[in-house]
């Protein structure tokens, strides 16, 4: 069966519109509300991902749960072959352990999933539409067939159309054919051909239109395009691993490799040492799971999935989580100016008319103005809906400033604006035949196109003294941060093709375009984080420069600005170099060189953080280490190349989102500080048991009742930590840091979890010693003494962890200095945590279950001051190393 799209592709545009009972007005309301209940919404389903319970049985076999399985594989054989040492016991420990991590971890990454998924929807396509002869601004979802969309520069095209009038449209086919040059639409009919990708007049859903402007008729919608039809071939495409996701696989490995050198290590010293060989195997598994860091994976989703709600809230929509973290080490940001450090409120401030300079708002214009009012309030790609104008806000000024106008006849033709050429024009023709070009621009590539310039009514040619003169007018306006624009016009003679040519220069004009108001403080925390901005833009050196110092980017009294046209001349090495000045500014740049400025900046080491809204920034957002597009600027094909989407299009939200970002880095170290602290009390008293012969103080399944019993709650609130006061007061981590760093290790290795042990050993002795047992005595397994001084270390390792929890909210700043009210989860964590500890120490199934018995008031009484030592010693040691620092 051939696509529906092929016999309309041969009909003619008005033969097509009929085809589909339309017309050059669209479809009427009415009809398309009738059209829409009957095909249904414009929506291609999203194709199934990955069956749930193939990602469930994935959590069940990552790296940390394969080795877990082998531990508990082993400790079933060890009870097949040696049914008294209890491993029976242990393997279905092991195993509920792996089930409520492993359904935990589900739990967090669907969760995550949803979240983004929900995040997406609060970005619609909207789209342009024809119906009953007025435009109008819906969601994609609501086209039927028969719709009239217009679609412009930078647009996805949202259903299968066929080009009813175009100009200059070329469309990048590659969501569907993986082909990235842009092909040529227009709205002649088709031949021949059975192939609907190849038909010159169809705009495919889901492809984007990268060049021109078209009203299409839309013929297929939701599934029935092509793009639904391969929509489940699409989706599926895999993601690249972020620098997080490989510096998480790199610490679980190991930690998991830790762990079982330690067990083999174990075992072969209890061989050694002559210990039974069951009770030694139970061990080695023992201390395998015991340093297996099992929450790790659900507080990574959760960590970055919190942030990216949180981001969410302060208006930046992440679409892949792990982008949350690569932002926090982000060194540079480089900018884009109109609409991101400004308001992208212009208006028209002053002219330069007749040689001189007037304000905008003078109340006797000055001769000439009624021609560069014409060509402001002409020459536009404005839409007009209900007769009021909508598109870029520059054009929007000037329109405005234009006021009511002389009849300049109909619109015939536009030259289009495009950031290489910076001008645009547009045709007019009069009911008597004559036509006029009316022209705008930056004045640098206005200019070259006039050879007359307008002084009051007179027309003087525009020699080298007179372009001197409009050059010093725009300098001049530029200083003062003014976007500066040459407005030009010229009568056509003939019919002949419109060329930009002997025109004549009507003037100047200045826009005022103030910066967002919280751009300055924003800039002053990048500077404090140690975050480089750079801006890069299409305007003026000047204007940048002015705008510069007003936000506080530009400090220094000669900063290096490259425009540009020195862009083109420098080389690789010149341009990393000329990186080195300590304050670069870029202006008069294309999208394209902006993508030079982001890999000269990743050549240096730097991780780039970039802004871009057009088409033509795809490519440098895509380059970036984080591609962040505008929300309501941008074009849904900057959106779709980036990472991160700016509701508000405001640069201070960036530097929010770099503090979230930030932060989760800081949050992974804070749980696995305190996750790898408990190791140590863990792995002691077997050591001491090993080579002091004493009875053994912890037993496995206590060394697991803390590790996924009461430690887990704690260690994933210390992974919901908003961010600190002080994230943005220290410099970007260096590229090659790693999550598990020397230090890191030392502080709860070599001090926190040194602590622990002693508190662990002193309960154990001092309640063994309390029922009078003697150095050397061995009690029986089930001697109730002894059973409560097992109790008592397990008791003071997690009264221990309790104060270590609060310790390791920062590595620095005292624990009293952090608001309890940001993270609710950590008291819930904390209370969880106590309670499961009583639970252990007082009930029957938990006496039962773990082989601990009730204790004595002054058992809790003797601990107690162990974990208020931790606390004070750690706090000692924070404030030596601040006065350090
Ligand atoms: P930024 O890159 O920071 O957003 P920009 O908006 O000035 O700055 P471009 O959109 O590339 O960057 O514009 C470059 C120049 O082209 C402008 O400075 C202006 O002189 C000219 N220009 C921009 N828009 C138009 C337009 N619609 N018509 C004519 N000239 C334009």
């Amino acid at each position: 069966m051939p696509a529906p799209g092929l016999s309309i592709a041969r009909l003619d545009p008005p033969a097509a519109l009929a085809h589909l009972g339309s017309g050059v007005d669209g479809l009427l309301p009415a009809e398309a509300a009738r059209r829409l209940a009957e095909f249904g919404p414009n929506r291609v389903a999203a194709a199934p991902r990955r069956p749930l319970a193939l990602t469930l049985l994935q959590e069940f076999t990552n790296f940390f749960a394969l080795i877990l399985w082998l531990a508990a594989g082993l400790a079933f054989f060890a009870a097949y072959a040696d049914a008294a040492a209890g491993m029976a016991e242990l393997g279905t420990a092991i195993v509920g352990v792996i089930v409520v991590n492993g359904a935990f971890s589900f739990w967090q990454a669907y969760r995550a999933e949803r979240a983004l998924a929900a995040l997406s929807r609060l970005l619609p396509q909207r789209v342009g539409v024809r119906r009953g002869g007025a435009v109008e601004e819906i969601d994609a979802a609501a086209l039927v067939p028969g719709d009239l969309v217009l679609l412009a520069e930078g647009d996805r095209v949202p259903a299968d159309c066929r080009v009813v009038e175009g100009w200059g449209v070329r469309a990048n086919l590659a969501t569907l054919t993986g082909e990235s040059r842009p092909r040529a639409r227009a709205a002649d009919a088709e031949a021949g051909g059975d192939d609907p990708l190849a038909a010159h007049n169809l705009l495919l859903a889901g492809t984007l239109v990268v060049a021109g402007e078209c009203s299409a008729v839309v013929y297929a919608t939701g599934m029935r395009t092509e793009f639904g039809r391969v929509a489940h071939l699409t989706q599926t495409a895999g993601e690249t691993e972020s620098p997080l996701q490989k510096e998480i696989r790199r610490v679980s490995r190991l930690v998991a490799a830790l762990a079982l050198g330690l067990g083999v290590v174990f075992f072969f010293v209890g061989q050694a040492i002559g210990l039974p060989f069951w009770a030694n195997f139970m061990f080695a598994i023992g201390i395998i799971v015991a340093n297996v860091p099992e929450g790790l994976l659900p507080t990574v989703t959760l960590s970055l999935a919190l942030a990216t709600q949180r981001m969410a809230k302060r208006n930046a929509l992440v679409r892949h989580l792990p982008a949350v973290e690569t932002l926090g080490s982000a060194t540079v940001i480089l900018t884009d100016k109109t609409g991101t450090l400004t308001q992208n409120r212009m208006q028209v401030r002053e002219l330069f008319l007749g040689g001189r300079h007037h304000l905008a708002a003078e109340r006797w214009p000055p001769p000439g103005d009624i021609r560069l009012r014409a060509v402001a309030g002409l020459c536009h790609s404005l839409k007009f809906v209900d007769g009021q104008p909508s598109g870029d806000p520059m054009e929007v000024a000037l329109w405005q400033f234009a006021g009511a106008l002389p009849e300049f006849g109909e619109r015939v033709g536009e030259i289009a604006f495009d950031a290489e050429r910076k001008r645009m024009s547009v045709l007019t023709r009069e009911a008597d035949g004559r036509r006029h070009l009316w022209c705008k621009g930056a004045p640098e590539t206005v200019l070259p196109c006039c050879a007359t310039w307008l002084d009051g009514h007179a027309s003087r040619p525009l020699d080298a003294a007179a372009q001197a003169l409009f050059r010093r007018a725009q300098e001049d306006l530029a200083d003062r941060g003014l976007r500066v624009l040459a407005l030009a016009w010229a009568p056509l003679a003939g019919d002949g093709e419109a060329m930009e040519e002997g025109l004549e220069l009507c003037g100047l004009i200045g826009l005022e375009d103030p910066p967002r108001p919280d751009v300055h403080a924003a800039v002053t925390r990048c500077h404090e984080a140690g975050v480089r901005v750079i801006m890069i833009t299409g305007d003026h050196p000047r204007t940048a420069l002015a705008l510069g110092r007003e936000v506080g980017i530009v400090r220094a009294a000669a900063p290096a600005v490259i425009s540009g046209g020195q862009l083109r001349e420098m080389g690789p090495a010149a341009l990393q170099l000329a990186l080195d000045a300590p304050q670069v500014l870029f202006a008069r740049v294309s999208a394209e060189q902006k993508m030079r400025v982001v890999e000269a900046l990743q050549a240096k080491g730097e991780i780039v953080a970039v802004t871009g809204d057009g088409v033509n920034d795809a490519p440098a957002l895509k380059t970036a280490d984080i591609g962040i597009a505008m929300g309501l600027a941008g074009t849904d094909v900057a959106r779709e190349a980036a990472d991160i989407v700016l509701l508000d299009d405001h640069f201070a939200t960036i530097v929010n989102a770099i503090e979230e970002g930030r932060a989760v880095f800081d949050n992974l170290r804070k749980f696995l500080t305190y996750i790898l602290t408990s190791n140590i009390p863990e792995i002691v008293p077997y050591l001491a048991f090993v080579l002091f012969r004493i009875p053994l103080p912890l037993t496995v399944i206590q060394i697991l009742a803390v590790d996924l019993g009461t430690d887990m709650l704690p260690a994933l609130a210390l992974g919901a930590e908003p961010p600190g006061r002080d994230v943005m007061r220290r410099p970007p981590r260096p590229r090659g840091e790693r999550l598990l760093s020397w230090p890191l290790l030392a502080r709860a290795y070599g001090f926190l979890g040194p602590l622990e042990a002693l508190a662990a050993m002193a309960a154990f002795f001092f309640v063994l010693g309390a029922s009078g047992w003697n150095w050397g005595e061995m009690p029986a397994a089930d001697d109730p003494h002894y059973l409560q001084a097992t109790t008592a270390c397990l008791m003071a390792i997690v009264l221990a962890q309790v104060a270590n929890v609060f310790a390791c909210r920062h590595p620095l700043l005292p624990a009293w200095r952090l608001p309890f009210a940001g993270n609710r989860l950590l008291l819930a964590g904390v209370a969880v945590e106590l309670a499961l500890l009583l639970a252990l120490v007082y009930t029957p199934w938990g006496n039962r279950l773990f082989g601990t018995a009730p204790l004595a008031a002054e058992a809790w009484l003797f601990a107690l001051p162990f974990a208020a030592l931790l606390f004070v010693l750690e706090e000692a040691r924070k404030a030596w190393c601040r006065r350090g620092a």
